[in-house]
């Protein structure tokens, strides 16, 4: 294994003072993947006290006698726990016991996963008493023990489980899989802001199609909107595929940044319950302004943070069709930004190409809307009321008072978005004071 020098170092401090000292966890799995580790985990049977004694207090952050964890920067950065096993737990989350323990087996055995329940030691290389290593190499994930117990422990597993999966390409074996579907509804009392981060972590992965269309009743969990989608047949000459199906496709086959692929997941949500039929198959009207608002509050029980809840609310609501001239272009660009107008495209693309098995003209109706953005762009049009050659100064000027000024700017930008009012100062004065 190829280790930082630095944190190299530190496990010879250890070593060199008698303790046992190995690296741990995703570190670990992560290297024998072929990836560069983002962190790295030493496992010891030295306690708080003692590391800090070896490294020295200005060297170590100490996270609390509890989580026996101390944080090391000395070159590099590693967090250095003592061994432990867990007692009971509580309430699905939080170990009700944390006991120190005297060898690493013991340590390895409380671990999740079998590809995350691998010590190494550079001295005498890996322990890998669970065959993780193995199965690493096969592409399984496996509890480690018996999976329903270690997902009644602690049901966010099953979600560390589903990221792992997304990532990695990993597919759970059949106890493990049973086990997830089992333990589920113990999710409930996993906290908002934990479910969150997993489901981001998973949202982003190349594999999380088929993650998706494995385990769409654990994310109903959270979010039970999913639910009617599942089986969902659209009855349109658009789709092939039942409303969770196509969100699958669309989610997988999007680039992957969180607010597009949270977006895809979440676009369709409303469309079982916008389900109308006529002579000529299945319509959806208003799923999209319907699905913004339950995307919202799905996000809120989320409790996602504003900025990106906002951007998946907004880009759902755009999501109904492509654009198609400039002045939609503009009127886009300047509710949402150049950056959100991008990420639009990216969702209407994926979204188009997960229908029937590729609708050609949805990508053509992109490659025109792409082209009218970089016009845009290069003529530098204006978008929005900053933008405009007059401010609200200007127009109080003129007499007007209060929301009439705001309501005076927004007709100038519309006349200036359809280019019947060029984007100048007396052009525009003029167009006010005849109005
Ligand atoms: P990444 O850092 O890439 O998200 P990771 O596996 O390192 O993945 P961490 O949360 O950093 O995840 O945890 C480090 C290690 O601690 C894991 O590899 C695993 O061995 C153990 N671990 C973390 N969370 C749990 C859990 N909920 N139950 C059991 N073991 C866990
Ligand atoms: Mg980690």
């Amino acid at each position: 294994m190829n280790i930082p020098q630095s944190i190299e170092n530190m496990l010879k401090t250890l070593h060199d003072a008698g303790y046992a000292a190995y690296l741990v966890g995703g570190c670990v799995r992560d290297a024998l993947l072929g990836l560069v580790p983002h962190d790295y985990d030493i496992a010891t049977n030295a306690v708080p006290d003692e590391i800090i004694g070896l490294f020295g207090k200005k060297h170590c952050t100490f996270y609390g006698r509890a989580f026996g964890t101390v944080g090391v920067r000395q070159g590099g950065f590693a967090e250095i726990t003592t061994f432990r096993t867990e007692g009971d737990y509580r309430d699905c989350r939080h170990p009700g016991v944390v006991k120190f323990a005297d060898h690493v087996e013991e340590d390895l055995a409380r671990r999740d996963f079998t590809c995350n329940a691998i010590a190494y030691d550079p001295r005498t290389g890996l322990l890998d008493p669970y065959h993780g290593a193995d199965d690493l190499k096969n592409g399984i994930l496996r509890a480690v023990g018996v999976p329903t117990a270690r997902f009644r422990e602690d049901a966010l597993r099953i979600m560390r489980g589903m990221r792992f999966a997304a990532k990695f390409g990993m597919k759970p074996d059949m106890l493990t899989d049973a086990a997830m579907h089992a333990c589920a509804y113990r999710l409930r009392q996993i906290s908002a802001e934990r479910v969150m981060t997993e489901l981001c972590g998973m949202l982003t992965g190349k594999y999380i199609k088929e993650v998706l269309l494995a385990y769409p009743d654990v994310l109903g969990e959270w979010i039970p909107e999913i639910l009617p989608c599942i089986a969902f047949s659209q009855h349109s000459t658009h789709h092939d595929h039942t409303v969770w199906e196509h969100t699958a496709r669309a989610v997988g086959d999007a680039e992957p940044l969180l607010p597009v692929r949270m977006t895809l997941l979440l676009h369709d949500i409303a469309k079982p319950c916008c389900y109308r039929q006529d002579e000529s198959g299945g319509h959806f009207k208003q799923h999209a302004d319907r699905g913004a608002e339950m995307a919202d509050s799905i996000l809120h029980r989320l409790r996602c943070d504003n900025h990106l809840r906002e951007q998946v609310v907004s880009l759902i609501r755009l999501h109904r069709g492509i654009p198609q001239d400039m002045p939609e272009v503009r009127r886009i660009t300047g509710q949402i930004g150049a950056e959100g107008y991008r990420m639009l495209l990216m969702v209407l693309k994926a979204d188009g190409g997960a229908k029937r098995s590729g609708v050609p003209e949805s990508q053509e109706g992109i490659i025109h809307a792409e082209k009218l953005f970089q016009e845009c762009r290069d003529r530098k049009l204006c978008c929005t009321i900053r933008e405009l050659a007059v401010n609200g100064h200007d127009v109080a000027a003129l007499g007007l008072q209060g929301k009439a000024i705001g309501a005076a700017l927004h007709s100038v930008l519309e006349e200036v978005i359809c280019d019947r009012l060029p984007n100048e100062k007396e052009a525009i004065l003029r167009y006010l004071m005849r109005k």
